[in-house]
């Protein structure tokens, strides 16, 4: 039961065999209750939130909040790869547009493409709003340029301006290990 529980702690992303050890005994030891607390927060979490379905971010909601939100500009749509990104962009407050989670990149060589990833619901919305503006804010791996090359060409014919955010961010780097001055810089100075 010990080792399926340091188990369970090494699928998490960072946690190798000796942290998950000391988190698995840190609980049995001295704290079942917190265990238990994180047990249910698990739970919870899981059974309620789940995708929003015009952006695809995750939400307890059937419309996430800031799809709902009026005031925010529909005309923009800002495509970042995953939640946490929302988060980044949404803590640097120089954003007011909407967004669209893609949940991965185009990746032929690991068997990811075209429907494995959000590009047809992203074609739909859209198709089906006025959004004269995609931000591209992806990160910088061969990937997400591949995945960027295929989002400009499904829109070369409609109207609309394909910006990328400007590359403060290193290359590779992940958004949401991003500083917030570079995120809010690299929107303002996108091109
Ligand atoms: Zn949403």
């Amino acid at each position: 039961v010990i080792n399926s529980l340091i188990k369970a702690f090494t699928h998490l992303p960072g946690i190798g065999q000796k942290s998950a050890t000391r988190f698995a005994y840190f609980i049995l030891e001295h704290h079942k209750q917190k265990g238990l607390e994180l047990s249910k927060a698990l739970k919870d979490a899981i059974e309620n939130v789940k995708n929003c379905e015009q952006c695809r971010t995750l939400t307890t909601h059937n419309i996430c909040e800031i799809c709902q939100n009026e005031k925010r500009d529909n005309s923009i749509l800002c495509v970042v790869e995953n939640p946490s990104s929302i988060a980044s962009i949404e803590a640097s407050g120089v954003y007011s547009g909407k967004y669209f989670v893609l949940g991965g990149y185009l990746s032929p060589i690991d068997g990811i493409g075209i429907e494995d990833i959000g590009l047809v619901d992203l074609e739909n919305l859209v198709n089906t709003t006025n959004v004269t503006e995609i931000i591209l804010a992806t990160s910088a791996s061969m990937e997400a340029e591949v995945t960027n090359h295929y989002i400009e060409n499904m829109f070369q014919k409609a109207d609309i301006k394909i910006t990328k955010i400007a590359r403060g961010i290193p290359l590779g780097g992940d958004l949401e290990y991003t500083d917030i001055n570079t995120i809010a810089k690299s929107l303002t100075d996108r091109n």
